[in-house]
């Protein structure tokens, strides 16, 4: 959807005001890719009709207002500013919560067609509630048809710590009223169901949940839906709700190359809020929904608040100084090295990158390689102490020695130094730009 919103971003080029002509121009570009993005018609024309009428407003202040000479925001800044809020009106408001039991224990049904990710959310929900809130979860598993399901389940459940109740040739309903009992004997104060899917929704499927839905009287369904699967997530969690009343939607495979074009829509169509966002096929890559984060990575502007959590997540104590030290474009190539080591840690740099604000200088379709930090971690590594910290400048001679040492070629190294340059540089703006939003992050 991005490239939409850059190509709007172009009509305001070299333009002081906006206009009703220009904003035309702007909104019909991303009417294109909202739809090509597979946003539900419907809501791309109310969000058409909404930014326009927003922007119309904007060009009558902008015009009659002494305001205008105070104002360094350029009308391409003005005009995402809209779309930004707007996007977030869309997706809002918040609600990501979940509903939380008193005196008994919290059942949370997890719904959804076949391989959309149930098992996998479930085990990262579970995850989650273990490490972020503290609770006691167990999972139950409840799909009887898939072979190995309960397998699949059994291992997740393993890797994080939390039990996994089954009854082996029992059907889903006896294993979910079973499992409620168990929960008492476990002390367990949260249950996962981890129900079973169909490719498509069929009766069978639907009686079985509703089954299940009225002899455990959950005090949450959630609802999985796969974002690759574009308008049709809308359609489903459409049918769903219908059928069961879910509480909310998880989105997952958000990773891929779907840019959330559904996540747009299903507020709007169902009036039920998105909860969590699935990142990843690691259990560790769940987020808690944030509609900012998603509007400006589809505004293309990247996610900065959910990039500084995922610093968060591995920054340890020294290290938060070396973010920041970057950011003030201070930092040498033995920061540079901890902070591959960093990043390395947080996950696949095509991620990383998606959340980086400033996606205009990455070259459309532009591979990152994760191999590349490889590399270059063996050059900084044949560096000496002085060449790192930049008191020795790297000549031509340094560069071959350094080359030589790690096995690349003296061009790499150049390039290597170039770019180490040019980011530090670039860091160094991305840090003062910032500046105002880092103030509001905890820790920072
Ligand atoms: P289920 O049939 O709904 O239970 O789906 P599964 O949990 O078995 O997942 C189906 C496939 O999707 C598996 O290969 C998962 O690893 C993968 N998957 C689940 N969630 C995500 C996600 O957020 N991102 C990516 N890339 N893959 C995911
Ligand atoms: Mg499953």
């Amino acid at each position: 959807i991005s490239s939409g919103f850059k190509e709007a971003k172009l009509k305001f080029k070299g333009k002081a005001t906006l206009t009703e002509e220009n904003i035309k121009e702007a909104t019909s570009a991303i009417r294109k890719s909202l739809l090509e993005a597979d946003v539900e018609y419907g809501v791309t024309k109310t969000f058409i009709k909404r930014v326009q009428e927003k922007a119309l407003g904007q060009e009558v202040t902008l015009k009659a207002g002494k305001a205008q000479s105070k104002m360094k925001v350029s009308p391409a800044d003005h005009f995402i500013n809209i779309c930004q809020e707007e996007l977030e009106g869309l997706m809002g408001p918040v609600d990501s919560e979940l509903k939380y039991a008193v005196n008994r224990p919290t059942s949370i049904m997890m719904v959804g067609l076949q391989g959309t990710g149930k098992t996998t959310t479930t085990g990262k929900i579970a995850s989650f509630l273990k490490n972020q809130k503290k609770r006691k979860p167990m999972l139950v598993a409840a799909d009887i048809y898939r072979p190995a399901a309960a397998q699949q389940l059994k291992v997740l459940g393993e890797r994080i710590g939390v039990p996994v109740f089954h009854i082996e040739g029992e059907n889903p309903v006896v294993i979910c009223e079973e499992a409620k009992k168990k929960a008492f004997e476990w002390e367990c104060d949260t249950i996962l169901y981890d129900t079973a899917g169909r490719l498509t929704i069929d009766e069978t499927l639907m009686t079985e949940l509703a089954d299940i839905k009225s002899s455990t009287s959950p005090d949450n369904i959630l609802l999985v839906c796969d974002a690759m699967m574009g308008q049709d997530a809308v359609t489903t969690a459409k049918s769903f709700d219908e059928l069961l009343e879910i509480s909310g939607v998880v989105m997952t495979k958000l990773d891929g190359d779907a840019r959330g074009g559904a996540a747009l829509s299903i507020k709007e169509v169902t009036g039920k809020p998105i909860k969590f966002l699935g990142m990843g096929e690691e259990l560790d890559r769940l987020e808690e929904f944030r509609p900012e984060g998603l509007a400006s990575r589809i505004l293309g502007m990247g996610d900065v608040v959910g990039l500084m959590q995922d610093f968060e997540r591995v920054v340890e104590d020294d290290q938060e100084d070396q973010a920041m030290r970057m950011l003030q474009g201070q930092f040498s190539y033995t920061d540079f090295y901890k902070q591959i080591e960093m990043i390395q840690k947080m996950g696949s740099l095509k991620d990383l990158v998606a959340k980086l604000p400033m996606q205009d200088m990455f070259p459309q379709g532009a591979e990152v390689d994760d191999r590349e930090l490889l590399k270059i971690k063996a050059m900084i590594s044949s560096m000496t102490k002085k060449e790192r910290l930049g008191a020795d400048n790297l000549d031509q001679s340094r560069m071959q020695r350094i080359a030589k040492g790690s096995g690349r070629a003296v061009k790499e190294v150049q390039e290597l130094h170039q770019k180490f340059t040019g980011m530090k540089k670039m860091m160094s703006m991305m840090g003062k730009n910032m500046g105002g939003m880092m103030g509001k992050i905890p820790g920072m």
